[in-house]
């Protein structure tokens, strides 16, 4: 264990995937840690609480996130074998690519050059992994064999026991920061280092944050292929995997909705305009499944920042902002925070990437934003 001097106790405010997984790391590395969180554990606003999350290691060019995803695809199959269940599905993310030389190739270049199992395919061999699809359009299929999908929600719920169990402390109750203070129902707590991990509810906690909430609707559509690879279309910003634990098959949109979503917002169904976009794609992908029924639905939120980049910031001394995931962060979880803990204490110089400098607005990281 790391000799961690005066710095022992930390209090982590927010028990979704990232507060949950840094709060059982710290208590891990042998830190005393209290977890705060209001909701409940399948209360749909959390982002955590959505049923499935894609795991792939492609991030264009690159080396950092596709480095974390990797060891955390790894960290996802050792928790499976941890707690003998499959909550992360290894079966294969495809990338449709467009162009000869698009995103997709040069995701493919930086994999191997990480030693990241991938292999390009020509578009009718990687049609031959679905019942039926549409190729035509395609001029490579970048194939991740040993990415997958993790049951994310489940996922949540089995991290913060496992951080239970190993020590950590869980309150229920709303955090109003105070300095290194969390004031939890007019309790206070202090710990050496404070982590605000609040996702969308961060920029209503904190001034000045590069975050900007918009709501996202995620489609299931109630088709029955199942053990299909997941599959990412970045030129569309769309992407889906097959039916698992029988919600149906889904194809989701994932085009940024309007700004300014409220994560207090009612969850009373999703839009007209959510579900025609993700017809219009399936119409496109998979005709045969054009006329298919909504199967299950969801309404969400990403926390974005302008270049998809996230916000690991002490924004000042021992108290820590980690957010704006931007809408690709469950599957890092894992490995982020064993990132987290190591600069918490200080062994690690936090990423510049991750500061509060005026950020560019790009898109990349997760999708190209075009349909
Ligand atoms: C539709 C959709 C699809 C996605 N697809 C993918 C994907 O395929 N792959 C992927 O890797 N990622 C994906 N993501 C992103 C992923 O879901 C998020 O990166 C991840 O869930 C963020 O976790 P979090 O812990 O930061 O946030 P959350 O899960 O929202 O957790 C924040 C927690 O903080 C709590 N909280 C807030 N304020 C307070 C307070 N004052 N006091 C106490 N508690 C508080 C909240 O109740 C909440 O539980 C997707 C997201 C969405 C919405």
């Amino acid at each position: 264990m790391t000799d961690y001097g005066t710095v022992q106790n930390v209090i982590v405010v927010g028990a979704g995937i990232w507060g949950a997984s840094l709060a059982l790391r710290l208590a891990e590395s042998g830190r005393r840690v209290t977890l705060v969180e209001r909701l409940a554990g399948a209360d749909p606003r959390r982002a955590s609480a959505g049923e499935t999350r894609l795991v792939r290691s492609a991030h264009g060019t690159s080396e950092f996130y596709a480095r974390m995803a990797w060891q955390a695809t790894r960290d996802w199959l050792a928790l499976n074998e941890r707690v003998g269940e499959e909550i992360f599905l290894p079966q294969g993310v495809m990338w449709f690519g467009r162009e000869p030389d698009g995103w997709e190739v040069r995701s493919a270049e930086v994999l191997k050059d990480l030693d990241i199992p991938c292999t390009l395919l020509d578009p009718a061999e990687a049609a031959m992994f679905y019942p039926e699809m549409r190729h035509d359009d395609l001029a490579t299929v970048l194939y991740e064999p040993e990415a997958g999908v993790v049951r994310a929600r489940r996922a949540t719920e089995v991290t913060t026991g496992l951080a239970r169990d190993a020590g950590v402390t869980l309150i229920t109750g709303t955090a109003v920061p105070d300095g290194r203070n969390v004031l939890v129902d007019g309790e206070i707590l202090t710990g050496d280092q404070v982590v605000w991990a609040c996702g969308a509810w961060l920029p209503g906690l904190f001034e000045g944050l590069p975050i900007e909430v918009t709501r996202q609707d995620t489609t299931h559509f109630a088709a029955g292929w199942t053990g299909v690879p997941a599959f990412c279309d970045y030129s569309s910003s769309a992407y889906g995997h097959g039916d698992i634990g029988g919600h149906g098959m889904k194809i989701t949109s994932d085009v940024e909705g309007e700004p300014g979503f409220d994560p207090e917002s009612p969850r009373d169904g999703i839009l007209a305009s959510s579900e025609r976009r993700a017809r219009d794609y399936l119409a496109r992908r998979f005709p045969s499944l054009a006329g298919t029924p909504l199967g299950l639905t969801q309404v969400c939120q990403y926390a974005v920042t302008p270049d998809a980049e996230w916000v690991i910031t002490e924004i000042e001394e021992g108290v820590w902002v980690l957010g704006g995931d931007s809408g690709h962060g469950f599957k890092h979880a894992p490995a982020l925070a064993t990132y987290l803990t190591s600069v918490l204490a200080g062994e690690t110089a936090v990423d510049p990437r991750f500061g509060l400098h005026s950020r560019d607005s790009v898109r990349g990281l997760r999708t190209s934003g075009e349909t």
